[in-house]
């Protein structure tokens, strides 16, 4: 364990509990109560709320195992309470985000609540447009840290006769550089008996960790994959997503494909917009050069603004033109509106709140290595910068 404390139990598998319930004498169909309890409607953050169990049973609960990993928690609300930022605090002081979002429901399409959680406590990529990437890396999240979040949202939901119908791992962190526990707790909200969230309905977003892909490939169908790719040609890449230098966009790529063939399931490609950064025609070509023929969908995000970088989203026309490119290409392409924005709140775009900002002259510094290194990769060279400490090895 990471942490120092006892083990949340929502990141306990079925067989451990059932283990433990056994060792506590008591009959089998206890585990079941528990699991219920947990699970139904978000489930309850205390053992003492469980009333279909025996006293003792809930004592040595409440002793063995926390209830929620989620120690206090704020809501801010966006967008006309149409999105929720929660910013939640763990046992050792690490805050991390949720985003819920609320989609009404349109013709053609059922009302939709998705929820956007984070898998570590900041990131160690470190793409510079991203908020979290700003941050540096915490740590990584424990399997229950990262399903709480998803209890903190169904309950709120439930509260409201409604439940969670999506959830994208889009929030802090790079989930395919904490895969065990990512899989343990997508296992989790896959299972029936558990959240019971259908796989179709996941999606676990990676910076292009080629490794992790391979692994998910032999796993077989666990959820959808999306790429952030951002761009299509190497030196800017380097630029855009650290990680480039380490897995080049090629090998992320063929990786994606060679998912994508051996499950049967779509890939999904984020290209954050950034104006006069990596949204030139050329840029456009090679995209769909890169993807053309594949079973593949893009999304074409609007840059969100973050502070310290030089950069803003590109014009709704340029947009616009990029995603005829594409689909010309005879790639599936849409424009996705970010939501959230007033609240610091849309996905991809967390960073918990931290101790006073950087002093105005490296955030100065930064800007100018950001512009100078973009103008090179605009002229098509690459980056000599080492990889960030901590990833790819
Ligand atoms: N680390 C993973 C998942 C979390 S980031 C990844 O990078 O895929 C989730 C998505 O938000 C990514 O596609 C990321 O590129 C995008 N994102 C990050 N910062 C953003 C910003 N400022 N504006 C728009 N999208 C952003
Ligand atoms: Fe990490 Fe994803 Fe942000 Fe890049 S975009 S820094 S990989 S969270």
């Amino acid at each position: 364990m990471t942490i120092e404390a006892s083990p949340g139990v929502s990141g306990v598998s079925p067989d451990v509990l059932a283990a433990w319930v056994a060792a506590q004498g008591e009959p089998g169909f206890r585990a079941r109560q528990v699991a219920d309890a947990i699970w139904k409607d978000g489930g309850v953050t205390d053992a003492a709320a469980i009333r279909t169990l025996p006293a003792a049973l809930r004592d040595a609960l409440a002793t063995d195992f926390r209830l929620d990993t989620v120690e206090d928690s704020e809501i801010r609300l966006g967008d006309d309470g149409q999105t929720e930022k929660a910013l939640h605090r763990l046992a050792d002081g690490q805050l991390i985000e949720s985003v819920l979002m609320h989609y009404p429901a349109r013709a053609g399409s059922r009302e939709r609540h998705t929820l956007c959680i984070s898998s570590q406590a900041g990131c160690a990529v470190g793409c510079p447009f991203c908020a979290t990437g700003e941050l540096g890396f915490g740590r990584d999240l424990e399997v229950a840290e990262i399903v709480d979040q998803v209890r903190h949202a169904a309950r709120r939901l439930a509260a409201d006769g409604k439940r969670l119908t999506n959830i994208v791992f889009m929030g802090m962190g790079e989930p395919l550089l904490n895969l065990d526990r990512v899989l343990a707790a997508v296992e989790a909200l896959n299972d029936p008996l558990r959240f019971g969230l259908g796989a179709r309905h996941i999606t676990v977003s990676t910076s292009g960790v080629v490794p992790g892909i391979r692994r998910l490939t032999a796993l077989g169908p666990q959820f959808t994959l999306a790429v952030s790719l951002h761009a299509a040609r190497d030196a800017l890449r380097d630029v855009l997503v650290p990680l480039n230098r380490r897995w080049p966009v090629a090998e992320v790529v063929a990786a994606a494909r060679e998912h994508s063939v051996a499950t049967g399931r779509r890939i999904s490609y984020e290209v954050t917009m950034i104006a006069g950064v990596n949204d030139t025609p050329e840029d456009a070509e090679a995209l769909a050069d890169l993807l053309r023929g594949d079973h593949a969908h893009v999304n074409l995000i609007p840059m969100n603004p973050v502070a310290h970088t030089p950069w803003t989203a590109s014009p709704m026309p340029v947009i616009e033109s990029i995603a005829a490119t594409l689909r010309d290409a005879g790639i599936q392409t849409t424009i996705r509106r970010n939501r959230g924005q007033e609240v610091g709140a849309a996905c991809g775009q967390l960073a918990a709140e931290r101790a006073g900002e950087p002093p105005a002259p490296a955030v100065a510094r930064r800007r100018e290595r950001l512009v100078t290194a973009s103008a090179a990769a605009l002229r098509g060279e690459r980056s000599e910068e080492p990889m960030p400490a901590g990833v790819g090895e």
